[in-house]
């Protein structure tokens, strides 16, 4: 029940009411907004007779709640929730970016995720200690180690931390270390603990059950909020269904459907949604239009070898190579992602011009974008500061694009740096050379590799717009005849298989990058 209160009424009225309805054993759950203030009241409401109440002195109009969540009810609280930690505040403006391992596995490896994603934009970083595993040979995690190690990550990289509770037992070292303690969508029904976590006033990341209703995931938040804590975010990570391709089923209709019911900030894990790393960029997109106040993403550096989720994982580079995408996605729903691109280079991870960024720039923000154009507009545009890209290729010559846009006096070269190219033939594994009829490469690459490419017969060539994008499309693919000309590092990126190596026609292969900025931004 609700029960909204006449505005300027005397305080002596409203203690009145309020001891009447305790008296009834009931308790009152207060909400001062800008205008009105109104009074949530919890327990077995039968016993308040709505004229009754009405008849009181303080009161304005009495409402009838007819869902069984309460404190997480909307009509309890109209104003969205704010729930902070650190200086991010989850559920206004400004997305939750929360990036990180499912695993924290060594020092080494969260210290290196934790600093590329916040290089990235990130504004929190994940890493699961205590794993919740379908398989108890699977490995369990660092356990309490595991909490330190993301301690430190979060003391050199400024980023507050969420980790996953599992077992009542832990909470005390899980308030000492951690920003926000998540509940798993394994441990969403496991009321002693909710009811424990709402004895403290740490924030709760509440994931929905995987195969629980919203109706349930909201009354698993009442069993936290009935006991004080009020600092809940929801978190929709996919649910069971019938369908097999995906992991699970996103169910992305539960974020408007949370935000409309409950007044509490809702985040989207696109990872666990579908447990496939290419799909986590459209599924994040998704998200925050439909939305989300923020999303939830693994990350890892090497997710061949991950200890626990490998497919789901995206790489850093992967990362920061999202970033602005979800920026705009953002932006088109008056929401905000603070990310500053410093530097944008033109190509994809795992392209020559990502190792060229990341050589001249290796402690900036950096951008990929898949085309020249992109790049120069987003200098010209002041999104970067800097832009590189490439120029001169030993064997396969000038890129006649840049050289005719730099001529524009819009921009000035500041400086060069050139690399050396050893192209790939890269397949996904098993892919036998024999069974090879489709090439995929950037035109520059194909060229680079022409005494290669006359030696197998029968193969179309087909031009792509980098050789990163190239790698991808062919492990999408998955065809055993299609393999692409690309760089050593996107083969690891995309987890292909090097046919052969150095395939270019000569052993000494450069491509020379320039450096620019636009005139007016000195
Ligand atoms: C996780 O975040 O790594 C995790 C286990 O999540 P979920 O509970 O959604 O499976
Ligand atoms: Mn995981």
């Amino acid at each position: 029940m609700i029960i909204v209160l006449k505005q300027g009424v005397e305080e002596y009225r409203v203690d009145e009411l309020k001891a009447w309805i305790k008296d009834k054993g009931l308790s009152i759950n207060p909400i001062y907004g800008t205008e009105k203030t109104v009074l949530g009241i919890v327990g077995d409401t039968s016993i308040l007779s709505i004229s009754e109440v009405e008849m009181h002195d303080a009161v304005e109009k009495v409402l009838k709640v007819q869902e069984p969540f309460k404190k997480a009810n909307r009509k309890f609280h109209p104003e969205n929730t704010i729930i902070k930690i650190g200086d991010l505040e989850i559920g206004g403006k400004e997305l939750a970016i929360i990036a990180g391992p499912c695993s924290v596995e060594s020092e080494e490896q969260i210290i290196e995720i934790a600093q590329k994603v916040k290089k990235a934009g990130a504004n929190m970083l994940r890493g699961g200690a205590f794993k919740p595993r379908t398989s108890p040979y699977s490995f369990q995690g660092l356990k309490t180690e595991g909490l330190k190690l993301l301690k430190k990550a979060s003391e050199i990289t400024g980023l507050p931390i969420v980790s996953e509770i599992t077992n009542i037992n832990h909470i005390d070292v899980f308030v000492e270390y951690v920003d926000l303690i998540q509940v798993g969508t394994r441990n969403m029904q496991n009321f002693e603990l909710l009811k424990e976590l709402g004895k403290i006033d740490k924030p709760v990341l509440l994931k929905r059950g995987f195969s629980n209703t919203l109706e349930e995931l909201l009354m698993a938040c009442e069993y936290i909020m009935n006991e004080g804590n009020q600092n809940i975010i929801l978190c929709e990570r996919g649910i069971r269904t019938f369908e097999t391709f995906t992991r699970n089923t996103l169910d992305l209709s539960a974020v408007p459907a949370l935000k409309r019911l409950s007044h509490l900030p809702v985040v989207v894990d696109p990872s666990h949604g579908c447990g496939m790393a290419w799909m986590v960029e459209p599924l994040a997109k998704a998200a925050i239009a439909v939305g989300a106040d923020g999303v939830i993403i693994e990350v890892h550096n090497n997710p061949a070898k991950a200890l626990s989720d490998g497919p789901q994982s995206i790489t850093p580079a992967e990362f920061s190579y999202l970033m602005p995408k979800l920026k705009e996605f953002a932006a088109l729903n008056d929401r905000h992602i603070s990310i500053s691109h410093t530097v944008a280079y033109a190509g994809t991870p795992g392209s020559f011009a990502n190792e060229a960024a990341e050589k001249a720039f290796p402690n900036s923000a950096i951008t990929g974008f898949e085309h020249f154009e992109d790049v120069f507009d987003a200098v010209l545009k002041g999104r970067a500061e800097i832009g590189i890209v490439p120029y001169e290729n030993s064997l396969a010559g000038k890129v006649n694009e840049v050289v005719e846009t730099l001529k524009d006096h819009k921009f000035e070269i500041v400086d060069r740096i050139k690399i050396k190219i050893n192209q790939m033939l890269v397949a996904p594994s098993g892919t036998e050379l024999s069974s090879i009829r489709k090439i995929y490469s950037h035109p520059k690459a194909l060229q680079q590799c022409k005494k290669f490419l006359s030696s197998i017969p029968n193969c179309k060539i087909i031009p792509y717009s980098t050789t990163s994008a190239a790698a991808a499309a062919v492990a999408a693919l998955n065809d055993q005849c299609s393999a692409a000309i690309a760089s050593k590092t996107a083969a690891k990126l995309y987890r292909l298989e090097i046919l052969k190596e150095n395939i270019q026609d000569a052993e000494e292969n450069y491509t020379e990058f320039v450096i620019f900025r636009a005139k007016n931004n000195k």
